[in-house]
């Protein structure tokens, strides 16, 4: 296994103040996999004064001197250095009431939650892998160390994070781990929203995202009531041959991997329940979803407390998903001129998973509707076509000076102007359009003296 050159001096520091050291846990696990580890976490029997006494002279912050995490910055790398430790009892179903430092590795591994996560390295003792981690990883199975009803007692949000490395790595979820999941779902309404949403964002853009929202929903529901409604729902319309939940695996499983994007294919059809009208043929309808849906996209990620961009950007997402898109310029820009072009194409990629999660005789149709506007908004953006006030060759003064009064109607005059220039009525050009606003005034002058 390789190491930063970081954690290598960080553990011969260690080592020279008398203390045995490991790396473990995620960055253990992503090396085995060939993954670059996004941190790097060592252990050490040493007490977290005994850690700040070897590092003295290096930059260190005490994160939680009562859990024995001391952050060592090494050549610019923070790394965590964590005494070994087992936890207490958990009387709130999160935190442990009380951690207690161990001399032994074995006691630390075993207190963490997966197999995959339990698994120490040290240069020339090798992996050390008291629950076989590795063997799990290689037949792509999460697994408690322990027994999973009482690992998920102790904590639940471990019940969440074993679905987050089921979607992020393609994992499967063992049998009696899985079926301890269903059963302790509950305690999840114990688990602070801001640690949800962070185990969510993870979940949702995972490369097995959809495989587990179909096998999880109940779980899901437990801190998303929004989606109850929807597991099962049958659409009866010929674009869909699967439920509104089905759909929604489909179509989340099916979109590019961006949170924004994801997310607003999670909520995007959730009020089609409510929405539900039969007509005389027997085909189902759902008018006005879209706005619906937004709505309850809104409630459940302010409760969840994504920030307002987020908000904003997924309920936009969300409210447009089903609007049809003209694959003509004029309607590109004015589209480009609402939500921008970093939303704009977020848009179509919404379409695209939402498309794809149609029923198999659609998708071809919709595809390539989808593929016309992208060209039409390639086109326009490679020419630089002005669709925006910003971009206008007048501006607000060179109204002014062309004797529209300060106020109101120098707005109005501008976005007058920019739906010429984006409809072809007239060239985004200053002369050009200082004469239109020029005219403008002397015909409305004409009209209100006749
Ligand atoms: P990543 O950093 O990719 O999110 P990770 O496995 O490193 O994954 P962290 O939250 O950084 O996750 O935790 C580091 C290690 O601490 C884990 O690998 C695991 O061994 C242990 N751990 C974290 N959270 C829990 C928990 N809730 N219960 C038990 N052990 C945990
Ligand atoms: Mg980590």
């Amino acid at each position: 296994m390789e190491l930063p050159c970081q954690v290598v001096k960080a553990m011969k520091v260690l080592e020279k103040a008398g203390h045995e050291s490991y790396v473990v846990g995620g960055c253990v696990r992503d090396s085995l996999l060939h993954l670059r580890p996004h941190d790097w976490d060592i252990c050490t029997p040493a007490r977290p004064q005994e850690i700040q006494d070897a590092f003295e002279g290096y930059p260190v912050v005490v994160t939680g001197q009562k859990h024995g995490t001391v952050t060592v910055m090494m050549d610019g790398m923070g790394l965590e250095i964590t005494t070994y430790r087992s936890d207490g009892a958990y009387a709130d179903h999160r935190h442990p009431d009380q951690v207690r430092f161990v001399a032994s590795l074995w006691e630390d591994l075993s207190r963490r939650d997966f197999t995959i996560n339990a698994m120490a390295y040290r240069p020339g003792t090798g992996i050390v892998d008291p629950f076989h981690g590795q063997e799990d990883l290689r037949t792509g199975c999460l697994r408690c160390v322990g027994e999973p009803e009482k690992r998920f007692c102790e904590d639940a949000l471990r019940i969440l994070r074993a679905l987050r490395f089921a979607a992020d790595y393609g994992l499967t979820i063992e049998a009696d781990t899985s079926e301890a999941m269903r059963r302790q779902r509950e305690w999840l309404t114990l688990i602070a929203p801001e640690r949800i949403m962070a185990e969510m964002n993870r979940l949702i853009v995972g490369k097995e995202a959809g495989k587990i929202l179909r096998q999880y929903p109940e779980v899901l529901a437990v801190f998303l009531p929004e989606i109850s409604s929807a597991i099962g729902f049958e659409q009866h319309s010929v674009y869909h041959h699967l439920s509104v939940w089905e759909h929604t695996a489909l179509a989340v499983e099916s979109a590019a991997s961006v949170l924004p994007v994801r997310l607003a294919l999670l909520f995007h059809d959730l009020a089609k329940p409510q929405c539900f009208t039969l007509d005389k043929e027997g085909c189902g309808h759902f008018y006005g979803h879209g706005g619906r849906s937004s709505l309850i996209a809104e409630q459940a990620l302010i409760r969840l407390r994504y920030d307002r961009r987020t908000v904003e950007q997924v309920t936009r997402l969300v409210k447009y998903h089903d609007t049809p898109i003209e694959a003509a310029e004029p309607a590109v820009k004015r589209w480009l001129n609402r939500m921008g072009e970093e939303d704009f194409r977020l848009l179509l990629e919404v379409k695209k998973g939402d498309t794809l999660g149609h029923a198999p005789w659609v998708v071809k149709a919709g595809m390539e509707r989808i593929d016309r506007v992208e060209q039409c908004m390639e086109g326009v953006l490679r020419q630089r076509q002005c669709f925006a006030l910003k971009d206008l060759a007048v501006n607000g003064v060179d109204v002014l000076k062309a004797g529209i009064p300060a106020g109101p109607k120098v707005g109005q005059v501008l976005r007058w102007l920019l739906e010429q220039v984006i409809n072809g009525g007239l060239p985004n050009d200053r002369a050009v359009l200082l004469e239109a606003v020029r005219d403008g005034g002397s015909q409305e002058d004409r009209s209100r003296e006749s």
